[in-house]
């Protein structure tokens, strides 16, 4: 990495490997600065003494707020990463009644429960029940009913019990 690197210089947005790089170069002038004053020659004399220890006060500062950036750079990656995931599911999610279908190419996914995806974005897969064509939303606690649902018929009334005469 260098000034030949393909990115725009004049770029704002600072990405996970340039702040890796300007760390690097802050290790590599702490590096330099400790070796200095280990030496002693630079540090003989007290104004000497002093703008070392300024220095390697500054550098270590710099040292922490590129830490700082490159977790928000790494937070912000992860947000757009989750954004674009959301944007791709939204063009990808089906909705054909009574759920949706996560499409991908010629396989679809699911079926999810259509009021949790449009209502709060989630998609949450529907539980087939025994009954066939009935499906159960367990966050919702919706019941869907799809064209396999065949109601019940309705029970028919119980028969009184006959009274028993002794
Ligand atoms: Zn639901």
């Amino acid at each position: 990495m260098g000034l030949q690197d393909s990115r725009s210089v004049s770029s704002c947005y600072m990405d996970g490997s340039s702040i890796s790089a300007g760390l690097a170069s802050i290790k590599t002038g702490l590096d330099i600065l400790k070796a200095l004053k280990d030496a002693g020659e630079l540090a003989e004399e007290a104004a000497n003494q002093y703008r070392l220890a300024e220095l390697l006060g500054v550098l270590t500062e710099a040292k922490l707020a590129f830490i700082d950036a490159k977790e928000e750079v790494l937070e912000k990656d992860r947000e757009i990463s989750r954004l674009t995931e959301l944007m791709e599911m939204r063009d990808a999610m089906v909705f054909e009644s009574p759920y949706c279908w996560l499409v991908k190419g010629d396989s679809r996914e699911g079926p999810y429960c259509q009021k949790c995806w449009e209502h709060d974005g989630k998609t949450i897969h529907l539980v087939d029940s025994s009954t066939a064509g009935k499906w159960w939303c367990p966050v919702c606690q919706k019941n869907v009913h799809d064209e396999n649902y065949t109601p019940k018929a309705a029970r028919p009334p119980r028969r009184a019990s006959r009274a028993i005469r002794w």
